[in-house]
């Protein structure tokens, strides 16, 4: 079994095993930056903290849902201030059709409120400051980072990079953050974030998780679960 000491001590033949899975991982992100060749959020947003917004509405809502109320939400609130300021009922049932709308429309303000507070309303940019605001998790830290500011701290695991990672033999952890772990090290840096949208991407077209479309699968020729 993996063990937390696995990630420094590597016999040599689980160097092998390491160098391999890096040089699959180089052919899956190839195969489908062919299929994706511009691999991105699908949120809509128009400045840096309406990303924010949007991707703290995301978690267990779709991106076309969230766009959906965004579309209406970011002409209504046009500033920080504006979501800082709302009278919270307001602003939850603004965002009532996305999942969990009472706790992320608090987040939301909240974040706004700290923004402005001790960020002067600019968005962090760095992993230890942004994680620090209300509702924001690595996944959406990394999200938010590498869009804005192109920097990779880290690899967004979302529910598709889970089931993509486990599916292509790339990590056999349930958890998003062992899975994360996992993803760096096999990834080259300047990758992470082109990762995880391709892997969402294809989760979402192809590699489905009720019924994954092995035969137009680009990685079918490289995949262990070809034929689950
Ligand atoms: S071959 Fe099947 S399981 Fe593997 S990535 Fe493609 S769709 Fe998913």
């Amino acid at each position: 079994m993996q063990t937390e000491d696995a990630w420094q001590l590597r016999s040599p033949g689980q160097e092998g095993n390491a160098l391999e899975s890096k040089k699959r991982l180089l052919q899956i992100i190839r195969k489908l930056k062919k299929e994706y060749p511009q691999p991105r959020t699908a949120l809509n947003f128009s400045s840096p903290f309406e990303l924010l917004v949007a991707t703290i509405m995301s978690a267990q809502t779709t991106d076309a849902q969230v766009n959906r109320v965004t579309s209406v939400l970011f002409n209504k609130y046009t500033t920080i201030k504006a979501f800082a300021d709302a009278p919270i009922k307001t602003l939850q049932k603004d965002i009532s059709s996305v999942n969990f709308f009472n706790n992320k429309a608090k987040n939301i303000q909240a974040s706004a409120q700290m923004l402005l507070r001790e960020f002067n309303g600019n968005i962090p940019q760095t992993m230890a400051e942004i994680i620090r605001l209300p509702g924001v998790a690595r996944k959406t830290g990394n999200i938010v980072l590498s869009t804005i500011y192109g920097v990779n701290e880290g690899i967004a695991v979302d529910t598709h990079v889970m089931r993509l990672s486990q599916r292509l033999g790339l990590s056999t952890y349930a958890d998003p953050v062992r899975i994360e772990r996992d993803l760096m090290e096999l990834t080259p840096q300047k990758e992470w974030a082109n990762l995880s949208h391709l892997l969402v991407l294809h989760g979402r077209n192809i590699c489905q998780a009720r019924k994954p479309k092995h035969a137009e699968c680009v990685l079918r020729d490289i995949c262990p679960s070809k034929d689950l």
